[in-house]
């Protein structure tokens, strides 16, 4: 089975669009803002707090970065029009980083401008190491400006725990989460179990001290480990909050640690760049490709 789900995870890639769509749809909210903001209404009526994401990413057009920033602006209006319990994640290269630097700081202001009109909050993602400094330099000068505005960062890299101490304070507001990008191994771990152990030891330093932490992972392991650690230390719950991609499978587990009243957000990406997106998802996963192709073929065959 494992070589059969290894096999088609390989090639749905090249499968097209319309047959990736059912896939696609599990993780990502569709492609209009209309479709996202029906999403995050039903996940906040369940009681779960929501970041939207729109799909895209290494923009190299002048044009597209100033829609794609354009864009950002009016998803915070329309969170603000619809009241719904939800804030924005973005990736800088979105907006023009790696294309032209000087644009993406403008842009990125004028996002930060747009949320802080609605006393909203904006969380920039954190991208593969090539990015890493020019992310976190961007992050430190918004910091001098604005309150609500977080970073991430990833336990894979060496560097993150020096890059944590070198944010730490009452502003912090840090997602932690494993790594999604192949690093090379001077740089990073690829150890399973070393990833975890930065990975609790990252939470732990920011919950001992000042900040906010975002606990972004579906490793049960890690959600069992931390959540009975903050248990035992009395970490108040404004401190921190456990994060999942949406369409992620959890068994129920989002349900316990929202009724044992944590606060729990769901990454919710939209946007016409899904397939990308979905393919990526995929190849985390390969389990899930015998599971698409069942759902393909019930579909095909009802
Ligand atoms: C809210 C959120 C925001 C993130 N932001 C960033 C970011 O800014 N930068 C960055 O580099 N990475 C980001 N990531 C991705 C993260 O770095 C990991 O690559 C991803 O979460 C998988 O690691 P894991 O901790 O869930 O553990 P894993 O050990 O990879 O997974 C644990 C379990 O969950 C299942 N699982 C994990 N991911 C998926 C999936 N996509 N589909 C189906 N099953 C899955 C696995 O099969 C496994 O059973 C984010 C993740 C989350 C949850």
């Amino acid at each position: 089975m494992a070589l059969f789900n290894k096999t088609i995870s390989a090639i749905l890639p090249f499968v097209p669009r319309t047959l990736a769509k059912p896939f696609a749809s599990r993780y990502v909210a569709g492609e209009t803002v209309n479709e996202a903001l029906e999403i995050i209404r039903k996940l906040n009526d369940k009681g779960f707090a929501t970041t939207l994401d729109i799909l895209g990413e290494h923009t190299t057009s002048a044009e597209k970065i100033e829609s794609v920033t354009q864009a950002y602006k009016e998803l915070y209006d329309k969170i603000s029009e619809a009241k719904l319990d939800c804030n924005i994640s973005l990736k800088l290269t979105h907006l023009g980083m790696g294309f032209d630097d000087k644009i993406v700081e403008e842009n990125l202001t004028q996002v930060l401008n747009k949320a802080q009109q609605h006393d909203n909050f904006l969380r920039i993602d954190m991208e593969n190491s090539p990015y890493t400094d020019l992310t976190l330099n961007l992050y430190g000068r918004c910091l001098e400006q604005y309150d609500k505005v977080g970073f991430v960062l990833q336990s894979y890299l060496f560097r993150s725990a020096n890059d944590l101490e070198n944010y730490l304070g009452k502003k912090l507001n840090v997602r932690i989460c494993k790594g999604i990008y192949q690093e090379p191994p001077e740089i990073a771990f690829h150890d399973r179990e070393e990833i975890r152990e930065n990975f609790i030891s990252l939470v732990k330093v920011i919950l001992r001290n000042e900040g906010y932490g975002a606990i972004a992972t579906h490793d049960i392991y890690l959600i069992d480990s931390l959540e009975t650690w903050i248990r035992n230390k009395e970490i108040p719950r404004e401190r921190y909050e456990f994060q999942v991609l949406f369409g992620v499978p959890m068994k129920g587990r989002l349900e316990q640690l929202r009724d044992a009243g944590h606060k729990v957000r769901v990454y919710v990406p939209f946007g016409e760049e899904w397939y990308a997106y979905a393919v990526r998802r995929l190849k985390e996963n390969p389990n899930l490709a015998g599971y698409i192709i069942k759902n393909l073929f019930t579909k095909r065959s009802a």
